[in-house]
């Protein structure tokens, strides 16, 4: 069984609750769609976690944005990408164990291909930085050539949105399915099918529950895992360079 999980945002408290419940399955390898840091409080603890968990680490663009000139980003993600480059810099440890981390970070792939499984953060047309949003279902053009590129199924992150697209024969062709719809498990068919992952910490479907999935077969299995975003949110309030709303978020899951 595979474990995939994905933009935990420097969310230590939400990592260390999913990395438990990954325990209780038996799972033998965790991919991580990238995004282990920006926006949260724990860049350094979370990637020494993924570092020695996570089979395949892809990167993200926060990722990316933490090693170099962040682009694209508004404000407040900004200054919480620039406030972790700080933190994986500087700091009191010894140079080593720093130096290990920006190189683990700097040599991520963007995209990992197994069989008929394809691994990515954004979307398979580009790896990095395009969301795939459920609203997406309705936008025929880039579904098209997003599944050309895909041979069977694809795993998405970046937009914290849980979820699968399905091809179906009509006149809209492509279908956005949200787990509670399948109860949170269903069997992937012969069709193409991109998923969503969602957010281990930061979810933005309306449920604050850490988010991942887990692959058996071909069933797929959505878990959505409670963890203390309450010790989260105040570690953000103590960090000038982190925006409170991005503690009040996880609240809400948004
Ligand atoms: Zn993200």
């Amino acid at each position: 069984m595979k474990a995939i999980i994905s933009d935990i945002h420097s969310n230590l408290e939400a990592l260390v609750a999913v990395l438990a419940d990954i325990e209780k399955h038996r799972v033998s390898e965790i991919y991580c769609l990238g995004d282990v840091v920006g926006y949260g409080p724990n860049p350094r603890e979370c990637i020494d976690l993924v570092m020695n968990h996570c089979r395949v680490v892809l990167l993200g663009n926060h990722d990316q944005g933490a090693m170099f000139d962040p682009d694209g980003f508004n404000g407040s993600a900004e200054r919480a990408i620039l406030w972790t480059r700080g933190v994986l810099e500087n700091g009191n440890e010894n140079r080593t164990v720093r130096e290990k981390r920006l190189e683990f970070l700097a040599q991520r792939p963007r995209s990992v291909k197994e069989n008929d499984l394809l691994f990515v953060h954004g979307s398979a047309r580009n790896p990095l930085n395009e969301y795939v949003f459920p609203e997406d279902q309705y936008n025929q053009r880039k579904m098209e050539r997003i599944y050309a590129l895909v041979d069977r199924y694809c795993f998405q992150g970046h937009t914290h949105v849980p979820g699968i697209f399905i091809e179906q024969m009509k006149d809209e062709p492509y279908l956005f399915v949200t787990p509670e719809t399948f109860d949170y498990s269903c069997y992937l068919d012969e069709r193409k099918t991109l998923i969503n992952v969602g957010s281990v910490g930061q979810p933005r479907d309306g449920d604050p529950r850490a988010c991942y999935v887990l692959l058996d077969g071909n069933r797929l299995t959505y878990r959505r895992v409670e963890y203390q975003i309450e010790s989260t949110i105040s570690k953000i309030y103590s960090i000038p360079d982190l925006d409170h709303f991005l503690g009040d978020r996880l609240r809400e899951g948004k």
